[in-house]
């Protein structure tokens, strides 16, 4: 029997057993592999995983879901944690580490750009999230979806939409549609800002007032002079600009 959900921790349990296999066919876990599950909820992924994994890694912030997780698979199988994957240390982990999970739509954003901290150790994630982010994280430069979440991901990862997933696949269903995401750390040769604390505050500035030219929406962080050096026109808008024009931008701007 499901557990009750709780709506503050975000917990919508995937229950269709065709999402279920779709999921895992995606995931396609293998024996040998380190991964780590996000969320793991009542298991029914763990459960699957854990057939090729192990040991499997899960982070569950639920203390009474960690607990029946812990009561039912035996620790040398599913290794539980029970954290918050927000601040969860992925370094403990092995490198070439997989992350996946059906995550908890509340704190998609901040999860994702955790995980993006640790993508030099990550082989792939495959996640479940809410239709809309994953549109926002796969989106092309000059489209309405294209933004802050977009730049900061694509930096790093390759990203696709999967496939999606109607509300009805879980229980309780959710307001919004899902789909399942694929990210793959782009590799050694991808372009790297020199400064990337600099790049983060560019590309933040550039979308807290999208509707503003670059001119006017990164006027306290690079000059005409900046946008010369990076050869970004500064009449443009924030959301036609390539992640690499963005690099650029940030290049030049460290070098002023
Ligand atoms: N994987 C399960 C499934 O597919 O049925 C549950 C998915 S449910 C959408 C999200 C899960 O993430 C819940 O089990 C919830 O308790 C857990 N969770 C929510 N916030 C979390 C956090 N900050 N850190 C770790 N787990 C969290």
């Amino acid at each position: 029997m499901l557990p009750r959900p709780k709506k503050r921790l975000g917990q919508h349990f995937l229950t269709d057993r065709h999402y279920l296999d779709r999921i895992i066919a995606e995931i396609a876990p293998a024996p040998g592999e380190a991964m780590l599950e996000i969320g793991p909820g009542p298991g029914a992924l763990t459960e699957r995983l854990a057939k090729f994994v192990r040991p499997l890694h899960v982070v569950e912030i639920d203390r009474d879901l960690a607990a029946a997780l812990r009561g039912r698979f035996e620790p040398e199988c599913v290794v539980v944690h029970e954290a918050d994957a927000l601040d969860f240390d992925f370094a403990g982990l092995p490198t070439g580490l997989r992350v996946v999970g059906n995550l908890p739509y509340n704190v998609s954003t901040p999860l994702l750009f955790h995980v993006a901290a640790f993508a030099s150790r990550i082989r792939d994630c495959v996640f479940m999230l809410q239709r809309e982010v994953v549109e926002r994280m796969a989106a092309a430069p000059g489209t309405p979806d294209f933004g802050r979440l977009t730049v900061m991901l694509q930096y790093r990862f390759a990203i696709s939409l999967a496939f999606r997933v109607p509300p009805g696949a879980f229980t309780p269903p959710p307001k919004v549609d899902s789909a399942v995401v694929r990210m793959q750390p782009l590799g050694e040769d991808r372009l790297v800002a020199r400064d990337e604390a600099l790049f983060a505050r560019i590309v933040m500035a550039a979308f807290t007032q999208r509707r503003k030219t670059l001119r006017n929406a990164l006027r306290a962080l690079a000059g005409e002079a900046v946008f010369a050096r990076a050869g970004v026109d500064p009449g443009l808008r924030g959301e036609v600009l390539s992640v690499a024009q963005f690099v650029a931008l940030a290049d030049a701007a460290a070098a002023s």
